[in-house]
């Protein structure tokens, strides 16, 4: 049965003045719920797995700011450590012992990369990375993936065009035709269309991209397999492999996918979570490789609040938990279990929707497809049923991130409790979406 809509009235209020302010009322595109029903919602404030919204309303929050926060909403280390951090000023723009703090919490538990650099934003790490690859190899093309994200750097916002292997159209206006040209845009899980791509533009290809696990736009798992022949085409080719970890860095484990699927890359980016709420990327090399950047290199990159103090502060106290003995396994079995449990009601009812899922991220997909790996193998009409699915969950206090092409995520702070009513939730709202 459907229930009332929740009372969105301060959020709307403040809505309409921020429309005022801003293109679209927001900072950042996606929280305009224009895909799902109603106007976005104002958060006040967030205490674990719960946020409450500016009517007070209260929900427990799968979208944990998109991922930055696996330790819940204002946990107490990270708090407490921020609070101790600024009370000696916010900036200096010189360098301080917590950015070797960070780095040797990183460093010393990470066997995929020997030296680091501390960047604001998954986008500028992404970003100073590609420039470091193409300085590196002296080569100008990049290959990436429809379906992937990596920020909204120019060369990067590009989508494939029509073709096995195409230039990339961009995605955005302000983009020059000419940049769009650099990168070249193949679907994911398609070997002959990399080998085709190597063969077209040989000994041009600076660096390949990938989100190992590629969750922005749905969850689109690829097979070891797929992502070893890529390190090995990347290798024989001479060109780098980067792999964008701002998303799976430091979440399905301390050491990312590349240990997931231990796979050495040539580069990796960080973001998200090894900031702890703050702003802050990173991108890690071999020690050879990220001597290329400036001031001992020739490959400039700059930040004026590059490793902040405070910012820095937020990511060593929330790393240091994530090394907590059994950290992850608690984690993950606790996502495992609420998947299963959906998934078996699921069955019975015999709904068309698939969980996927790794480490602690999971997504609804109204399909009966069995997996799904590339872009294309999304339904956009299916949409619709997450646009209800999304409005039904609102209303029963569960708040998931206003798209179907979005993942969840589980934090520690999730209680057994919490999943069990969220369940509940989704049981109603999956009955509402079939209509039963
Ligand atoms: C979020 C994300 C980015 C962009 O990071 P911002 O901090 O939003 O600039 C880049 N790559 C991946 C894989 C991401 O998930």
């Amino acid at each position: 049965m459907s229930i009332p809509d929740i009372s969105r009235a301060k959020s709307a209020e403040l809505y309409e003045k921020a429309k005022t302010y801003f293109p679209g009322g927001v900072n950042s595109p996606v929280r305009a719920f224009k895909s799902v029903y109603g106007t976005p919602l104002f958060i006040d404030k967030g205490d674990g797995s719960h946020i409450w919204d500016a009517d007070g309303n209260e929900f427990i929050d799968f979208c944990c700011s998109w991922g930055p926060l696996i330790l819940g909403h204002n946990h107490p280390a990270v708090r407490n450590k921020v609070i101790e951090v600024m009370q000696k000023g916010m900036s200096f723009g010189a360098p301080t012992a917590l950015e070797n703090e960070l780095a040797e919490l990183i460093l010393g538990n990470n066997k995929y990369i020997k030296k680091i650099r501390f960047v604001s934003s998954g986008t500028e790490a992404v970003m100073s990375a590609i420039r470091l690859a193409r300085g590196y190899t002296k080569r100008d093309k990049i290959l990436k993936f429809e379906g992937c994200y990596h920020g909204h750097t120019d060369a990067l916002l590009v989508k494939a065009g029509s073709g096995l292997v195409t230039f990339g159209e961009t995605s955005s206006a302000g983009i020059p035709k000419a940049f769009a040209d650099e990168t070249i845009v193949v679907a994911l899980n398609d070997k002959d269309a990399v080998l085709k791509a190597f063969e077209d533009f040989k000994d041009q290809i600076a660096v390949v991209i990938i989100e190992p696990i590629p969750a922005n736009n749905g969850l689109l798992l690829q097979t070891q397999d797929y992502l070893d022949f890529l390190r090995e085409t990347c290798t024989q080719n001479g060109t780098m492999l980067l792999f964008d970890e701002v998303i799976s860095g430091f979440r399905v484990g301390f050491e990312g996918a590349a240990a997931y699927y231990n796979i050495q890359p040539d580069i990796i980016t960080y973001g998200k979570i090894i900031g702890g709420g703050l702003p802050v990327g990173a991108y890690g090399a071999s020690a050879e490789v990220m001597d290329h950047i400036s001031p001992v290199g020739s490959v400039y990159q700059a930040g004026t609040l590059s490793g902040n103090p405070v910012a820095m502060a937020a990511g060593i106290a929330q790393l240091s938990e994530l090394l907590q003995p059994g950290f992850y396994e608690q984690l993950h079995a606790k996502t495992a279990d609420f998947v299963k449990a959906i998934e078996a009601f699921v069955a019975e009812r015999g709904y068309e929707l698939r969980v996927f899922t790794i480490g602690s991220i999971f997504w609804f997909a109204f399909t009966d497809r069995e997996s799904i790996s590339t872009a294309d193998d999304i339904d956009p009409a299916s949409m619709l049923k997450f646009k209800v699915m999304h409005r039904e969950l609102i209303n029963r206090g569960i708040y998931l991130g206003p798209s179907g092409y979005e993942v969840g995520f589980i934090s520690s702070a999730h209680t057994i409790a919490d999943l069990e009513t969220t369940k509940t939730a989704i049981f109603d709202s999956l009955d509402i979406v079939f209509n039963n």
